[in-house]
């Protein structure tokens, strides 16, 4: 028997998954029945094909298993395919899985209508393969820069020693979210050379902001924060799970934290 929409299940797979937001978020958007799916990587196959038959129309999916996720769709988009994962899995009732990557034009929907004939991407794992793939394919010359220079060299652009400005300039790596890390001793930047770019964008997001994203702002650059990209990849994901326009505003607030989880729906399912 069919499952109607109303009582469609979501998710969001992860290893750890404490921490997201997306649930907070979906709720917000009206998928009140949205959960955290904490997987470790040797039960995700078994997990993700139990899915659809426990009556979940889809799930988003975070570190480490977005490689994973595309492996395992019988069905996968351009951007999934082309980037190498997926972020968004939706279920269908014959045990389809579809797989698709929101990260990229979530990056894109985000940056809005800013100039993108230049851009530099800093770091070379998911996020960065994701990021060089959106603003290529948005017609931007794209350049790279990771600690680990051969892991760059497979990304499809030119790998740099030391970026020197460009429209936009996109953190990749995980620099910035720990409370102790200081950006600009390890990454190529010196927090006065952030105004070389018309817009500072970081995909790391912490309470109070990114170092990155503070002294961008402090000089008058333009910035696009991580909170900005979550809610722009979640409303495309919301989109292809519904097939409704997402509501934008309430899952940018819930993911600032502006509203506490608790007054949203609670989680019929802890
Ligand atoms: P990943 O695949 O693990 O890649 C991590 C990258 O960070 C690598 O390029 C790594 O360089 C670099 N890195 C780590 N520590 C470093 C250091 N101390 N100095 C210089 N570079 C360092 O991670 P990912 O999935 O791409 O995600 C990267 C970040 O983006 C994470 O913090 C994640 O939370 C965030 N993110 C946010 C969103 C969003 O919606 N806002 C979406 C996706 C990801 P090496 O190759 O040299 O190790």
């Amino acid at each position: 028997m069919s499952i109607p929409p109303e009582a469609w299940r979501y998710g969001v797979l992860g290893w750890p998954v404490g921490h997201s937001r997306s649930p907070a978020m979906m709720r917000a958007a009206g998928l009140e029945r949205y959960q955290r799916l904490p997987v470790a990587p040797a039960a995700f196959a078994d997990t993700v094909r139990a899915l659809g038959g426990a009556g979940f129309r889809g799930a988003n999916v975070t570190i480490p298993h977005k490689e994973a996720a595309l492996c395992l769709a019988t069905t996968a988009g351009a951007a999934a395919r082309e980037i190498g994962a997926a972020n968004t899995l939706t279920f269908g009732e014959d045990g389809e899985i579809a797989a698709e990557n929101t990260d990229a034009p979530g990056l894109i929907a985000a940056l809005e209508d800013r100039p993108l004939g230049s851009a530099v991407v800093l770091g070379a794992g998911g996020s960065a393969r994701a990021a060089v793939w959106a603003l290529a394919r948005a017609g931007a010359d794209v350049v790279v820069w990771n600690r680990t220079r051969a892991r760059a060299e497979g990304l499809g652009a030119r790998v740099i020693d030391r970026p020197d400005g460009a429209d936009v300039l996109v953190n990749c790596t995980s620099v910035g979210l720990d409370r102790s890390s200081t950006a600009f001793k390890e990454l190529p930047l010196s927090a006065d050379g952030l105004t070389e770019y018309a817009t500072v964008v970081d995909l790391v997001y912490k309470a109070g902001g990114t170092t990155l994203i503070r002294e961008a702002r402090d000089r008058g650059v333009d910035t696009v924060d991580g909170l900005e990209i979550l809610a722009r990849q979640g409303a495309l994901s919301f989109t292809i799970w519904t097939g409704r326009p997402a509501p934008l505003d309430s899952m940018r607030t819930a993911a600032r934290d502006l509203i506490p989880e608790a007054r949203c729906a609670p989680n019929p399912f802890h």
